[in-house]
């Protein structure tokens, strides 16, 4: 056993080689390609797929929402790409569709997404500033938890809405974004209450919008997130 990073490193790059001999070249390539204005400059290793060459958001909806790289792309009615402004200063990240969602092609639209709305309104915005989206484009049967595998071939969609929107917040709704963006195991309690940096974007952590449905002692914490927010994006303002 070697705990030397480099060498960690490289098992960890031998591991990955040998399962895109053995399954193909969908989740790690050796090299990026720079071929994009913003994958370019991102810490992000991206597969080697046409759609990362996308310029727009646009494009990458078109070019990403027929994917069938996991089964949730077999059982979706419609592949839930992300909405709002493309050049939003923030973007609320949650987990994954919904059977609303699903059903609209929209994210955070059902109960959950109505919660989200007065927040919004709490924190003087609206949906059409912001940028609203998940880690998983398509619906999880019966609303389980998305599973690690299923994260680890969509996310990249995600990052690439990230590169192209380029945000100065991102806002993760609940445990599952906030851990995997942050790469983490560490619970939502010890995350939310402070600023993490995201590849040098502030990224805050407050409570699914969902779980203050169930759990309404969450509300005060979770307004005290979005206080301090606002609080930072009122800042940026002044400064610009
Ligand atoms: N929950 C999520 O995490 N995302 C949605 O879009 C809806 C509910």
């Amino acid at each position: 056993m070697t705990s030397d990073p480099n060498d960690i490193i490289k098992n960890v790059e031998r591991y990955l080689m040998q399962q895109r001999d053995l399954f193909g070249n969908i989740i790690y390539t050796e090299e990026k390609k720079p071929s994009s204005r913003d994958s370019a400059s991102s810490p992000v290793r991206y597969p080697d797929e046409e759609w990362v060459n996308a310029d727009s958001l646009d494009e990458l909806r078109q070019r990403t929402c027929t994917c069938l790289k996991c089964p949730l792309g077999h059982t979706r009615t419609n592949f839930v790409f992300g909405v709002g402004n493309p050049h939003a200063e923030v973007m609320f990240i949650g987990e994954a569709p919904g059977a609303d969602e699903d059903a609209q092609g929209e994210p955070f639209v059902g109960k959950a997404g109505q919660l989200l709305n007065k927040i919004l309104v709490a924190v003087e915005l609206t949906r059409e500033e912001v940028y609203i989206c998940n880690i998983l484009k398509c619906r999880p049967p019966n609303n389980r938890d998305p599973q690690p595998l299923e994260m680890e071939l969509c996310s990249p969609y995600l990052h690439k809405q990230i590169d192209l929107i380029r945000p100065k917040f991102i806002i993760c709704l609940g445990r599952i974004s906030a851990q995997w963006l942050l790469q983490t195991t560490s619970s939502l309690t010890s995350l939310r209450g402070r600023t993490h940096d995201f590849h040098n974007t502030k990224l805050i952590v407050t409570y699914h919008p969902a779980a203050l449905l169930r759990n309404p002692n969450w509300k005060r914490p979770a307004w005290e997130d979005m206080k301090m927010f606002k609080a930072l994006y009122d800042a940026g303002k002044k400064k610009d």
